[in-house]
């Protein structure tokens, strides 16, 4: 599953299994945002980091 990194939801349209191994993006079912799934991996990973200092993810 993937987990979107806007709003926080596990996407029902995230790509799963084999098939999804040929999907590079996928859209959240929750807020309709487009991700790249390296992209959103990272920002996951990130959120993780940022959540222990409670400042959020900044906007670039
Ligand atoms: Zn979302």
């Amino acid at each position: 599953t993937q987990t979107c990194s806007c709003c926080g939801c596990i996407s029902l349209n995230s790509p799963k299994g084999r098939a999804g191994l040929r999907i590079r993006e996928w859209s959240c079912s929750e807020c309709g945002a487009v991700h790249d799934r390296d992209v959103n991996a990272a920002k996951n990973i990130l959120a993780l980091g940022y959540e222990r200092l409670a400042v959020g993810i900044p906007v670039l």
